[in-house]
């Protein structure tokens, strides 16, 4: 028999995991459009927990219309919902424990829920950019050398478009004495959101819907009551990096966290060795840059200057290089990809026979740009051990080298196009047998880099390839630690959102829910709830595109 609370969820049309079984004195959090429950976070909580109690507080009003108080001492009869790590939850023995890369656990009681993962605040290092004026002004650039102790370029330049100002009446309890209207609290892409995740992870269960950025995109269902579930459950992503690289407004870096991204600090995926092509670089050593026609080649307005990785002053300099970031910036890794494509191995004495032209265009010099990375990752290795050197698999060095047999245990492998989901359902076979070439190459999990078609990128059309996308993710659970997904160059994602969102809402819903995620659903779900009576004939459509 179906206890009272599946019978009012399921009534509103939703599907929902957990049922709570019958009871006698049902525990209601909205009771009739009642609140009879109170969100309890910290005396001084972390950034993130604010934000996560604010969105429970919200969307359990706009579902019910009931305002559930925001308290940091429990008041006595009203089920508690403990949002983030407080004292109540330590009491109650529920921690964050082994909940990484926004896991999170949600745990009730007679009369008490816990939502809670890592919440982790983001501390930037020394020198960051505060905006884009002191990297303009070249002030960031020379703090940087004056810690770096090199001319190399900062690398950190794109780190303040990941810092959000926030209202500062956001998650405040009701007690506290109201803020100023200009007053603000900050948070970072960067910060870790287990307890967030867990209060949209509830949400999404109750049936709202995050499917565009904005209003326009909630789907909120309406309940006048809302049961205090029977629940225990600790919920893993499937990858560790779910990073979405567009900058744009809060409300769309909001929609994003929403859907369970996630963004490493300081993730350094493509073309790092771009930085050492300086013109300071460039005039005290010509010679670490490329020879095309009998000349070293220098273009003060292009970042994608080439070197010479036959040069063994370059090999330590590069080097040197890495390992400042490191001691500055303490990132996880730090990439020495070559800038852009390297479309023609430099034509120095050094470098001559060094391209491997019967291996094609996209593997020609795949054996003289990964012996660099490879024999960079063993250097640094020596004084950085557990940091990681990242290269990309792209253009002339796509495919995997055929002069090493396994890579340093410190270079992480990132295959760009290794999903490539533009090219529909018939190109996969292809994509996966690249994907999979590099497996034997390296003990560690590969990562994907990502360009997704979007109108703002011109040449590409919007593309609806639901199934693509979700099988090709649901593939590389278990190889992948995870992605880095551009959306546009100029990371504008405004004014076509109607195609674009569906992309990156449909991944992101992928990168949760297990190898077995259920692509199918996931697409009816989205045309029924996000086109209504015209849903079918929308699903018609997104089934036409990928013939
Ligand atoms: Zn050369």
């Amino acid at each position: 028999m179906m206890s009272k609370a599946c019978v009012v969820l399921v009534a509103a049309g939703f599907f929902v995991a957990t049922c709570v079984a019958p009871v006698q004195a049902e525990p209601w959090i909205v009771e009739k459009g009642q609140p009879r429950a109170e969100i309890v976070i910290a005396e001084h909580p972390v950034r993130t927990v604010r934000l996560a109690a604010a969105d429970l507080q919200e969307y359990v009003q706009k579902m019910s219309g009931a305002r559930l108080p925001i308290v940091t001492q429990p008041s006595g009869n009203a089920i508690k919902l403990y949002v983030g790590r407080s004292p109540d939850t330590d009491r109650l023995g529920i921690t964050a424990e082994g909940l990484k890369y926004g896991a999170y656990r949600l745990v009730s009681g007679d009369d008490w829920m816990v939502f809670l993962g890592d919440d982790t605040e983001f501390v930037p290092r020394e020198p960051w950019p505060r905006s884009n004026a002191s990297i303009a002004s070249g002030e960031l650039q020379k703090a940087w050398e004056a810690v770096a102790g090199g001319p190399w370029g900062v690398p950190n330049t794109t780190m303040w478009k990941d810092r959000h100002k926030i209202p500062a009446t956001v998650g405040l309890p009701d007690a506290a004495p109201q803020p100023g209207k200009n007053e603000y609290f900050e948070v970072w892409a960067y910060d870790e959101r287990g307890s967030y995740n867990a209060v949209c992870g509830f949400l999404h269960k109750l049936g709202v819907r995050w499917l565009l950025p904005g209003e326009l995109g909630e789907i909120v269902p309406r309940m006048d009551s809302i049961p205090l579930p029977k629940i225990d459950e600790t919920v893993q992503p499937d990858f560790e990096i779910r990073q979405f690289s567009f900058h744009g407004p809060w409300e769309w870096a909001q929609w994003a966290m929403r859907l369970g991204a996630r963004s490493p600090y300081g993730l350094q995926t493509a073309h790092g060795m771009s930085r050492l092509g300086r013109p300071e670089i460039f005039a005290a050593h010509p010679d670490w840059f490329a020879m095309y026609g009998g000349k070293r080649r220098f273009d003060p307005e292009s970042k994608n200057n080439h070197f010479c990785y036959s040069n063994e002053e370059l090999f330590r300099e590069t080097v040197r290089y890495v390992r400042a970031q490191f001691d500055v910036y303490d990132f996880e890794g730090v990439s020495v990809m070559p800038p852009d494509a390297y479309i023609s191995i430099c034509q120095c004495p050094l470098c001559e026979g060094k391209a491997d032209p019967d291996r094609g265009p996209r593997g020609v010099l795949s054996n003289h740009v990964w012996d660099f990375v490879n024999r960079v990752a063993k250097e640094v290795a020596k004084t950085h051990p557990g940091k990681l050197i990242y290269c990309c698999a792209y253009g002339t060095y796509s495919l995997p080298p055929t002069n090493i047999d396994k890579l340093e245990p410190n270079v992480q492998v990132l295959i760009v196009g290794g999903r490539r989901p533009k090219s529909g359902v018939a190109q996969q076979a292809e994509i996966r047998a690249f994907r999979e070439s590099w497996l034997p190459k390296t003990d560690r999990p590969i990562m994907i880099f990502e360009n997704y078609p979007l109108t703002n990128r011109g040449w590409y059309l919007p593309c609806f390839m639901a199934r693509t996308i979700g099988q090709s993710i649901n593939e590389t659970k278990g190889i992948s630690r995870g992605e880095e997904i551009w959306i546009s160059p100029h990371q504008e994602f405004d004014g076509a959102a109607a195609f674009d969102a569906f992309q990156v809402y449909f991944t992101a819903r992928m990168y949760w829910g297990g190898k077995e995620q259920d692509i199918e659903a996931l697409l009816d779900e989205y045309c029924r709830l996000l086109y209504g009576p015209a849903g079918d004939a929308m699903k018609a459509f997104f089934d036409y595109c990928e013939l």
